[in-house]
């Protein structure tokens, strides 16, 4: 435990879900229930706590009860929605392959998905100062829902760190401040900053939204399961949401097995793939990977990540090379995305076997970094 965030013991107050009045209120009108836990320890969330207070590890989320197709109803703990009118992305059918356009989002990325839940979450218990530490697709999104929300935003960065997403994240008006360290040290500055610390990454709702993905994709299919998804993975929210998702349509009885869902990283930023396949991963000492968007080299969620993919999944590592052809291969027909979400193509390229469902999840606007 070597940093325990001061917001975890200011934020205990902050209790909304778990009150005996809120969960009457919601067994009138949803059938869904959630429960937060440690996913290490298995204690009960307090509050707003950002990370276990007994063995500092991260809360996960769990949902049960009948899935709602009205689907807003599958996230009770939301009872005022800070919206820019995020979900029901286009899913169309091109070359053999399902391609979900997540990046058609507000903000340009499929993270507004873990913000929507995260910050309506945060404004419901009355928050008005928050803190993200990301210099990408995460930050911005945080950026704009804080917004949305009339929070203060304050968004912690690498020195490094240039270009337009950044820019964006400026846009929205949220304050940017430079950390000269590793991406460690800028993680801990934001989290001890006098903000509460909404983290994509620690924050258990965040994760939680990206559920809302799996479910589109079963609905635009006519209530189908795919048999395989592609999921470019850094940090785990987009794998570890939809999984959950994936989950509790299983439960419910929608689809009748788990797809098989597919990590795909870099060949430099492979982690997830490697302690999978049992292989030793050493890091590059700087990421130079055109994917900018895949560079959690040691993933806080990375157990949880390998747990997940154990029971129904599989990873595969794309080259450099086979990025920059299948993003090439993209625009050519008419998608402008990030190099990080070609990936999910190149990996496809390798990995397909015929005549099954394939859906690419394409994550990342191509206009944050041409
Ligand atoms: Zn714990």
């Amino acid at each position: 435990m070597d940093f325990q965030s001061t917001n975890n013991n200011l934020y205990k107050q902050y209790d909304l879900t778990h009150s005996k009045h809120f969960k009457l209120y919601w067994s009138f009108i949803s059938d869904v229930d959630i429960t937060i836990k440690c996913a290490r320890c298995s204690r009960e969330r307090e509050g707003l706590e950002v990370r276990c207070p007994s063995c500092s590890g991260p809360f996960r989320l769990t949902v049960e009860g009948e899935f709602s197709r009205e689907l807003r109803r599958n996230f009770p703990y939301v009872t005022k929605w800070v919206s820019l009118g995020e979900w029901n992305t286009p899913l169309i059918f091109m070359d053999g392959y399902y391609m979900k356009l997540d990046f058609l989002n507000p903000t340009g990325s499929y993270k507004d998905r873990g913000s929507v839940t995260l910050i309506s979450r945060l404004h419901q218990a009355g928050l008005t100062r928050i803190s993200e530490d990301s210099s990408g697709n995460a930050g911005a999104s945080i950026a704009a829902y804080g917004a949305q929300a009339g929070m203060r935003v304050s968004v912690f960065v690498p020195t490094s760190a240039k270009g337009q997403k950044i820019r964006q994240i400026e846009a929205y008006g949220a304050q940017v401040t430079r950390i000269e360290g590793s991406r460690n040290d800028v993680a801990k500055a934001a989290e001890n900053s006098a903000n509460y610390f909404a983290s994509h990454v620690w924050q258990p709702e965040f994760r939680d939204g990206i559920r809302s993905l799996a479910y589109e994709i079963v609905r635009d299919l006519g209530w189908r399961k795919p048999d395989t998804v592609f999921l470019p993975t850094s940090a785990g929210t987009l794998l570890l949401g939809v999984y959950e998702g994936f989950k509790h349509l299983l439960s419910s009885g929608i689809i009748d097995a788990m797809p098989t869902l597919i990590a795909v990283q870099t060949e430099q930023v492979s982690p997830v793939h490697c302690t999978l396949k049992g292989i030793r991963y050493t890091p590059p000492e700087k990421v130079t990977s055109i994917a900018d968007a895949l560079v959690s080299t040691n993933p806080t969620l990375l157990d949880e990540m390998v747990t997940a993919l154990k029971e129904c999944g599989d990873s595969v590592t794309v080259s450099e090379t086979e990025i920059i052809q299948a993003h090439n291969e993209l625009e050519k027909k008419g998608l402008l995305v990030e190099y990080s979400s070609a990936t999910a193509l190149a990996a496809a390229k390798k990995y397909v076997k015929k005549g099954v469902t394939n859906v690419l999840v394409l994550t990342g606007n191509g206009l944050k970094t041409l």
